[in-house]
């Protein structure tokens, strides 16, 4: 990366706002590449391999965990970035923690989790991915958490309540909270991660859900952006000797059953490697086309205007109805249900037992004492893969709620 080439928006290192802590500059790399490389080496980003993104982890190998979508979120956040001359390296790191803050069993499990917190000050995943970068990772000497810099805390807290922001504004009156009170926006690199997470999600749940059986192409078909696509794909196909061969079918019997449903699959591949294409390509036109409109003296400037990383009008209304297809077909399957239930219960129960004898779980956490014994029982649990979640639950009240 070129810092002298970055837009004059983009978040410049060499004049970032600094870490909590002071530390000289390691040349070669610059503030937010260490940033990166810190969040790398923590065992909160480890330990996304086995944690829910859709899919309860031991569900299958082949579907995404939050480590894999993380990763692909960090995949078209660099792209986007490097076409709009931003700060990759920040991008990159604000997408590697974007996730670092979820439980066990995904949303069911925050909620789950959530619900347990409620008489002391709840639990909310983007707040915890801030709370692990700067408490709960202990890796150095000097101080608790990886001491990131402003522009990464910055992004990764995403979202924040009002009273959450008041509470973390505090202990730190110009932290990466005030802007939930002064109604700023994020660096734009920020912005971007946010599009790049939506991105990333919704092209590769298409494909999940259809690997598991539970969306078919027939339904998919329903959503305009998918059909498009699917269309091009299907055309494409016929003029491609691979999946043209496969699909037309010059086999017989078994093999040629056999062919099509390898053709299907590379026709699947094709389209969502077009909805990617079509969803980034317009995330960099639009984004494009409101910075050279507005044209922003430097990042401050930036903040100070609405949200300049967008899709364009059209698009957006399309990933919107791709959403809420997603939501009914998917994410509300009952099979999918069922299993993030299991989950919620499994989160449940460990936080009573574990809140009711703290000496259940590991040292450092029953250090922690009386005082915050919840908020501790919280980053236990939250800290966990779903097979240690599991395991823990069997230990602790002698049932199995997934078949292993
Ligand atoms: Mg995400």
């Amino acid at each position: 990366m070129n810092l002298d080439a970055l837009a004059p928006w983009a978040a410049d290192p060499r004049r970032t706002r600094g870490r909590r802590v002071f530390e000289p500059l390691p040349p070669p790399r610059n503030e937010h590449q260490r940033d990166r490389d810190r969040i790398v080496h923590s065992g909160a980003f480890r330990r996304l391999v086995y944690k829910t993104q859709v899919f309860v982890n031991p569900e299958g190998d082949l579907f995404r965990t939050r480590l894999t979508h993380t990763l692909e979120v960090a995949q078209v956040a660099r792209a986007a970035a490097r076409a709009l001359r931003l700060n990759e390296d920040l991008v990159e790191a604000i997408a590697l923690a974007h996730d670092l803050g979820h439980t066990p069993f995904g949303h069911a499990g925050q909620d789950a989790l959530d619900g347990c917190m409620r008489a002391h000050g709840g639990f909310e995943h983007n707040l915890q991915s801030l709370r692990v970068v700067d408490r709960l990772e202990q890796r150095y000497l000097a101080f608790d958490g990886l001491n990131l810099t402003f522009e990464t805390r910055e992004g990764i807290l995403k979202h924040c309540s009002r009273r959450n922001a008041e509470h973390l504004l505090q202990g730190e009156p110009d932290g990466p909270a005030r802007r939930f009170v002064d109604g700023t926006q994020p660096s734009l690199e920020a912005q971007l991660v946010n599009l790049a997470d939506e991105v990333a999600y919704t092209t590769h749940d298409i494909d999940d859900g259809v690997r598991s059986g539970l969306l078919t192409i027939e339904q998919l078909r329903a959503v305009p952006l998918f059909a498009r696509c699917h269309d091009a794909a299907r055309q494409a196909a016929d003029g491609a000797p691979r999946a043209g061969a496969a699909a037309s079918g010059s086999a017989r019997g078994p093999e040629r059953g056999a062919a099509r449903d390898a053709g299907a699959k590379l026709v699947l591949a094709e389209t969502l490697r077009r909805i990617l294409s079509a969803l980034v390509g317009d995330l960099v036109a639009a984004t494009g086309a409101a910075l050279q409109a507005r044209r922003p003296a430097d990042i401050d400037a930036l903040r100070a205007l609405p949200a300049q990383a967008r899709f364009g009008d059209e698009l957006r209304a399309q990933i919107t109805e791709l959403e809420r297809f997603l939501l009914r077909a998917l994410y509300r399957h009952p099979q999918v249900l069922g299993h993030t239930e299991h989950g919620r219960t499994v989160v449940a129960e460990l936080f009573a037992a574990y809140h009711a004898d703290p000496a259940e779980m590991s040292a450092e956490y029953e250090a922690a004492g009386e005082t915050d014994r919840a908020r501790a029982v919280a980053d236990y649990i939250a800290g966990m893969t779903d097979r240690f979640a599991l395991r823990e639950h069997e230990r602790l009240t002698g049932r199995r709620l997934f078949a292993a």
